[in-house]
């Protein structure tokens, strides 16, 4: 059982800089920064490179 990481959430508001996978990604956008509760959109994340 694997979970990957393939995103990393830097937090506009806090800073707060985490890798993450796809479904905490969603889960992020959807309920706002898990640290300050700050609203977040896709511009947050950075797609890991997987080339
Ligand atoms: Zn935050």
């Amino acid at each position: 059982m694997s979970t990957r990481e393939n995103a990393r959430f830097v937090c506009p508001a806090c800073t707060r800089s985490i890798a993450v996978t796809d479904a905490v990604r969603d889960a992020l956008v959807e309920n706002g920064c898990a640290v300050c509760g700050a609203d977040v959109d896709l511009g947050a994340f950075d797609a890991a490179e997987t080339a």
